[in-house]
């Protein structure tokens, strides 16, 4: 995928704005994955476009979750002949897992699809 793409900056977690700066201060892998910038690194544009906003970003995150406890449920169904237990555990487990990835993608989304925040291309030089 070519870099500098709405989708690029996207998956990349980068400013909606300049499409460079980090949105989150550390990696998906950290222990500290939930802390954001509060301002872009590269443009310096507010990543809070008004108080509350991410409060939004849980339907995106529900919607994931939702997402993956279909998938898993198909999946163990198609593939295994498992007990309940192994159903409610494995969705559990799986759900915990990914909750980094829920968390900083639903915020990510939310604030390019909602932020209000122009891609610019001057402001990525
Ligand atoms: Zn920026």
């Amino acid at each position: 995928m070519p870099s500098g793409t709405r989708s690029s900056a996207i998956l990349q977690g980068k400013c909606p704005h300049c499409r460079q700066g980090e949105i989150f201060k550390y990696s998906v892998w950290s222990f500290r994955f939930a802390e954001m910038n509060p301002s872009c690194t590269h443009c310096g544009i507010s990543f809070t476009p008004e108080p509350g906003f991410y409060i939004g970003a849980m339907y995106i995150s529900y919607a994931f979750n939702i997402v993956l406890l279909i998938a898993f449920g198909v999946g163990l169904y198609t593939f295994t002949t498992a007990p309940d237990w192994v159903y409610v555990t494995s969705i559990i487990t799986a759900s915990f897992v990914f909750i980094p990835f829920s968390f900083r993608y639903s915020r990510i989304l939310f604030l390019h699809a909602f932020g209000g925040i122009e891609y610019d291309p001057k402001s990525s030089s």
